[in-house]
């Protein structure tokens, strides 16, 4: 088992509509909190006998003292830093010491940074639900590039990429990134995820773009054989062939994610997922709460988001799924049986 703590520092600058973690503006975490939070972590993870990590979400460079909460997160014993690096660039760059920041990072073994696009500039704004962003984004990298850091950049699947691809090719060409990762968006139980389905790409589009994502990915192969797997008709097809949602659900998984808000409440769940409240983490008592975290099961699948009782019957499941488009892909098969209990209303846990 491995636990990973999401403690949300500050908001995000962008809304992006296939955003797993709900994230948009916030309010900061109070700079006190969040090196109690730290320090609590370090005394919970002491007592656990699996590896233990935290990410400072959601756009930490919004956090006016960032600087002193990177070097606190990197001082912590027992409980791993987990930089995530990605940034929409925004909080970066409206700040005048952001030299200082890069400089934390990488003084303390952060080096690489990422952004992420979906598509052209006007493509791009669109899904992030923020103009600006884009260029933005493009102005952290080239930032980041400057000052020795490396840079990766995520390409968002969409349907808007088999018309911006000649575009995204171009930018990638200026960019020269260190590595280039290509994500086809899951679906999960969030609210905020049915607002990215219009946007959602089709198998077809991925053969579209073929030329061009061989040429920026070395894994063109591996992406498209997954794609094959993730797509509604593939699933429709298991279904059929008596695969049991059931089972699925209820597999043993060896992540169990939980989420620490600005106010410092802990809950179970990623955050945008949380399921259960376990109280202010700086009031727990740090070996109960390593015991209680012990007793979980693992929640890295979206299966722990339902009541398995409640799940419906195949055959609906099938029809659910038979009215949407057989040629939508998404990365994991788990995302379209998501997808199917969306479409049929089926309520999660999620508080
Ligand atoms: S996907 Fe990332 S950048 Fe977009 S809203 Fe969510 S947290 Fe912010």
């Amino acid at each position: 088992m491995q636990v990973n703590f999401d403690i949300l520092v500050s908001g995000c600058n962008t809304e992006c509509r296939h955003c797993y973690v709900n994230g948009g503006p916030g309010a900061n975490m109070p700079s006190d909190a969040v090196f109690e939070c730290i320090k609590k972590l370090d005394e919970i993870a002491a007592h656990l006998p699996f590896e233990a990590c935290f990410t400072l979400d959601n756009e930490p460079m919004n956090h006016p003292d960032i600087v002193s909460i990177i070097r606190a997160a990197a001082a912590t014993k027992h409980i791993k830093h987990f930089h995530h690096g990605m940034t929409t660039g925004i909080a970066l760059m409206r700040r005048a010491d952001r030299d200082e920041i890069i400089k934390a990072y990488i003084d303390n073994g952060f080096d690489e940074f990422g952004i992420t696009l979906h598509g052209n500039a006007e493509h791009h704004n669109e899904i992030v639900s923020r103009n600006g962003a884009y260029q933005k984004a493009i102005e952290a990298a080239e930032y980041l590039k400057s000052r020795g850091a490396r840079i990766s950049v995520s390409l968002m699947f969409n349907r808007c990429f088999v018309d911006d691809a000649a575009e995204l090719d171009g930018v990638l060409t200026a960019l020269a990134p260190e590595f280039v990762y290509f994500a086809i968006p899951n679906f999960t139980p969030n609210s905020r995820m049915l607002g990215f389905e219009p946007y959602r790409a089709s198998y077809g589009d991925l053969v579209a773009i073929e030329a061009y994502l061989k040429k920026w990915c070395s894994g063109a192969d591996r992406i498209f054989q997954r794609a094959e797997n993730g797509t509604v008709g593939a699933m429709i097809a298991q279904l059929e062939n008596g695969a049991s949602l059931k089972e699925r659900f209820e597999t043993e998984q060896d992540e169990l994610y939980l989420s620490v808000h600005w106010d410092c409440e802990l809950f179970l769940g990623n955050s945008g997922a949380e399921t259960v409240s376990l109280g202010d983490l700086r009031s727990l008592d740090p070996e109960r709460t390593a015991e209680l975290i012990m007793n979980r099961r693992g929640n890295r699948d979206y299966g722990a988001f339902y009541d398995a009782e409640r799940l419906p019957d195949t055959e609906s499941l099938i029809s659910a799924l038979k009215r949407l488009d057989k040629g939508l892909v998404y990365c994991d098969p788990e995302s379209v049986i998501h997808r199917g209990l969306a479409e049929l209303g089926v309520p999660t846990l999620i508080l």
